[in-house]
């Protein structure tokens, strides 16, 4: 699987990453944060950063023989 499969896999808008915090690139939802004052944060990573996340999980999957499917970073 190619960066390239993977990012096929997600949807990019504009925006900043919430993980290496660079802005105005292009990012995708990856989840949200809810404050106790009633707040929603929208967090979305760049296209580094999900194939960083994406390795990481399949490195956890690996580890307890589970299967990895991409394209679910924060799903
Ligand atoms: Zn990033």
């Amino acid at each position: 699987m190619t960066p390239d499969d993977i990012f096929a896999l997600y949807e990019w808008t504009m925006g900043s990453c919430f993980r290496c915090a660079d802005q105005d690139v292009l990012v995708s939802r990856v989840g949200s944060i809810d404050t106790p004052a009633g707040d929603t944060y929208q967090l979305a990573a760049c296209g580094s950063c999900i194939l960083a996340l994406e390795n990481e999980r399949r490195r956890i999957a690996a580890r307890r023989g589970l299967d990895y499917e991409p394209g679910t970073v924060g799903l």
